[in-house]
């Protein structure tokens, strides 16, 4: 039957049994986060449009659009496209940075970005990251790549790779941004139509092009390397050195600057080992002058984002069984609140119980119970009897205790 509404374009249902391995992969992540020392951050769906159109770039990079819209009260409302500048927003607005001067944040929630839907890119989606402020040492950024590097090996994704650069300060970015400019106006013509575009409002962001007929000239284009100072560049090899200590794999990758405008030193992506077009999995970097940039006091920051929907797609984790304790079984009217006062014991007492409301047959149920996968029923007339489904045995108990006791022993 075709039902009279569909969901939005670009938006997905999570449906049982999925919601199980979603909250699996979730409670997964919650754990590591909390082994780390990060503390959940929860913030509002709608922002006011500005906070990402003069923070994080939005505005010169064409291929991410916002919902956004004007309210009632004539307010510029978006919904959330990214996690980074709300955090930064609470961070200060809270005053986080007076009572916790090394504030380390995660999240798990949902985004919006009016992009072209395809396969791995939703208009709606789900990312779990993190946001350390207050630390610009090298040590922070391997910290947080390790954490990176453990939530994917804990949701056993295995082939992936690392790819690693660092993009220096906003000094050695606008000297790269000329180069850069340079070398694409020598090559326009045989750039894409996108990254025509962003050759006059972000030449950085070519970079991150995906289209074919830039790859090669991608490819031939000047890094940033060498015009990184020496500390950035000592920086480097000790962040790598780390790495390669916790054997932790990468590839330098010279061209890696990552899309939005706030990133600074330290970048990184993490991708399958596919040659897929949405192979991202998980991105970050540094981002040491956004907190100032929002009005609060110079912060350095570094943090991540990674896709849920794609990692759950990667991810080789096995659902834990969802095994029923006890099928209760009742079709007499009179005997339900007997019923009700059992289920709630059991409950209580840490069991799971289904019940069935619609009173079917005895009959129906052990079938029920059967494709349920549950091990006992007990039905509920004027006495209580445990059926084993698989051996047939009966076992008749008196009370609850008595019902316990059973339990206990199987
Ligand atoms: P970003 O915030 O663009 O750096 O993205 C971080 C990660 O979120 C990516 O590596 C993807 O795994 C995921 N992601 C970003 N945009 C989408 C989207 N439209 N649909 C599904 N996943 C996405």
């Amino acid at each position: 039957m075709k039902s009279k509404y569909q969901k939005i374009k670009g938006t997905f249902d999570i449906l049982p049994p999925d919601t199980r391995l979603w909250k699996e992969i979730e409670n997964i992540l919650h754990n590591i986060s909390q082994q780390f020392s990060y503390e959940e951050i929860r913030t509002p769906s709608v922002e006011s449009t500005n906070l990402f159109q003069q923070n994080v770039g939005y505005e010169t990079d064409v291929s991410k659009e916002m919902f956004a819209w004007e309210d009632q009260s004539k307010q510029q409302i978006a919904l959330k496209p990214e996690m980074t500048a709300p955090v930064v927003r609470a961070y200060i607005e809270s005053g986080f940075f007076r009572s916790n001067p090394l504030c380390r944040l995660y999240y798990i929630d949902s985004f919006f970005r009016r992009e072209k839907p395809q396969k791995g890119r939703q208009r709606q989606f789900n990312q779990f990251g993190i946001e350390a402020f207050g630390s610009s040492s090298v040590e922070q950024d391997v910290e947080v790549i390790l954490m990176a590097s453990t939530c994917l090996k804990a949701l056993s994704i295995n082939e992936t790779i690392l790819h690693i650069n660092n993009i220096g300060s906003p000094d050695t970015r606008t000297k790269y941004e000329q180069l850069l400019t340079k070398y694409f106006l020598q090559n326009t013509k045989a750039l894409s139509n996108l990254s025509q575009k962003r050759l006059h409002s972000n030449p950085i962001r070519i970079l991150d092009s995906k289209e074919k007929e830039d790859q090669l000239i991608i490819q031939n284009a000047p890094t940033i390397k060498e015009l990184l100072t020496n500390t950035e560049k000592t920086d480097f090899n000790v962040l790598l050195s780390n790495l390669d200590a916790l054997n932790i794999k990468y590839e330098e990758s010279p061209h890696l600057v990552r899309g939005l405008d706030y990133y600074n030193g330290t970048t990184f992506e993490i991708t399958t080992k596919s040659d897929k077009s949405q192979n991202a999995l998980c991105g970050g970097g540094r981002y040491d002058f956004l907190v100032e940039q929002m009005g609060g006091p110079p912060t350095p920051a570094i943090g991540f984002a990674a896709g849920m929907e794609r990692m759950i797609i990667e991810s080789n984790h096995e659902i834990q069984k969802n095994n029923i304790d006890m099928y209760i079984s009742c079709n007499d009217l009179k005997n339900s609140t007997k019923c009700f006062s059992i289920m709630q014991h059991l409950i209580e007492n840490d069991y799971k119980v289904f019940f069935d409301t619609n009173k079917k047959s005895v009959k129906n149920q052990m079938k029920d119970a059967i494709k349920r996968n549950v091990s006992f029923v007990l039905v509920v007339d004027k006495n209580m009897t445990i059926k084993n489904i698989k051996s047939h045995e009966e076992v008749v108990v008196s009370d609850f205790q008595q019902l316990l006791n059973f339990l206990k022993t199987q």
